[in-house]
C-alpha cells in the first residue's frame, strides 16, 4: 500500500501524537463489532439494545449472560498486527497517547502503556447500585452474582449506551486531541459521542488527521488522509514506511 510521503513525514516529525480506536480493530481479532452480525445464540439479539442500563434492569439474567460470552470470546482472543503495530509506534513518540472505545484489554496485552479506556474494560465488575469495583463474590447460582457488601447486582464495569463517560478519562482524551500533531481515528464508525468528536477537536487545533478504515464513515471527509483498509494490514505498513522493519 502506497502511504503518501506527507503523511510519513508529518509521523517521523511528531512528538505528540494521539491515537482512537473503536471496535474495528479488534475485529481481526475475532470480536464483532456491534454492526456485525452476532453469531449463534445471540445472532437474534441487538447489541445496542443489550449494553444499556433499561435492558439490564428489564432482564439483568440475559445482559449478564451476554457478557459472560463477549468475556470468554475476548480470553480466547489475542492481539493482532493492529494492536502490535500501535505498541510499537507508542516506543518511537515522546508523548504517545491511545484512546480506545474497546473494553476488550487487547490494547494492553499487545504491549501500549498510555491507554485511555474511555469504556471501561469488560474483565472488571462493579456493583450495579454503588458503583465500585468487586473482585470476589460468592457463587451462590443467582445469575448475576450480587454485591457482597450491599446485595445488588454485579454488573461488568463498562460504560453503557444512555450512561456518561468517566468526567477524567473524557477530559485527558480531549487534552490529548488538542495537543497532537498527529491524531489517528482506527476502526471507528465515529457516530458514538463524545469520542467521535476527538479526531475533530484535533483537526481544529491543527492536526494532521488520519483514518484507518476499510469503510468510510462520518468523519472520512474531514480528514487529512484516508487509509482504506483493515487496521491489521495498513497499520504495519505504516509503521514499516515510517520508522523501518
Ligand atoms: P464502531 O462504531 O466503532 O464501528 C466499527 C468500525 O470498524 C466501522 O467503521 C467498520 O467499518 C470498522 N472496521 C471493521 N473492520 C475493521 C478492520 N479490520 N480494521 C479497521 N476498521 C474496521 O463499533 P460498534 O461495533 O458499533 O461499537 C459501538 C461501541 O461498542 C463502541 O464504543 C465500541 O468500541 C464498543 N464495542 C467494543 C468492542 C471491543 O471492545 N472489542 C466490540 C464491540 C463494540
Amino acid at each position: 500500500m502506497e502511504i503518501p510521503q506527507a503523511l510519513v513525514s508529518a509521523l517521523k516529525n511528531a512528538r505528540r501524537v494521539a491515537v482512537l480506536t473503536g471496535a474495528g480493530i479488534s475485529a481481526e481479532s475475532g470480536i464483532p463489532t456491534f454492526r456485525e452480525a452476532q453469531t449463534g445464540l445471540w445472532a437474534r439479539y441487538d447489541p445496542a439494545e443489550l449494553a444499556t442500563p433499561q435492558a439490564f434492569r428489564r432482564n439483568p439474567r440475559l445482559v449478564w449472560e451476554w457478557y459472560q460470552w463477549r468475556r470468554e470470546l475476548i480470553a480466547q482472543a489475542e492481539p493482532n498486527p493492529g494492536h502490535l503495530a500501535l505498541a510499537r509506534m507508542e516506543q518511537h513518540i515522546p508523548d504517545f497517547t491511545l484512546i480506545t472505545q474497546n473494553v476488550d484489554g487487547l490494547h494492553r496485552r499487545a504491549g501500549s502503556q498510555n491507554i485511555i479506556e474511555l469504556h471501561g474494560n469488560i474483565t472488571r465488575t462493579k456493583c450495579s447500585q454503588e458503583h465500585i469495583l468487586i473482585d470476589t463474590w460468592e457463587e451462590t447460582g443467582e445469575v448475576p452474582p450480587r454485591c457482597p457488601r450491599c446485595r445488588a447486582f454485579l454488573r461488568p464495569d463498562v460504560v453503557w449506551f444512555h450512561e456518561s463517560l468517566p468526567a477524567d478519562a473524557l477530559q485527558e482524551a480531549f487534552e490529548a486531541a488538542k495537543k497532537a500533531q498527529v491524531f489517528l481515528s482506527i476502526g471507528t464508525s465515529a457516530v458514538v459521542q463524545p469520542a467521535a468528536s476527538l479526531p475533530l477537536t484535533a483537526r481544529q487545533s491543527g492536526a494532521v488527521t488520519v483514518e484507518i478504515n476499510p469503510a468510510p464513515t462520518l468523519i472520512t471527509e474531514s480528514m487529512s488522509f484516508v487509509l482504506t483498509g483493515p487496521a491489521g494490514a495498513v497499520l504495519p505498513e505504516l509503521c514499516r514506511q515510517v520508522w523501518g522493519a
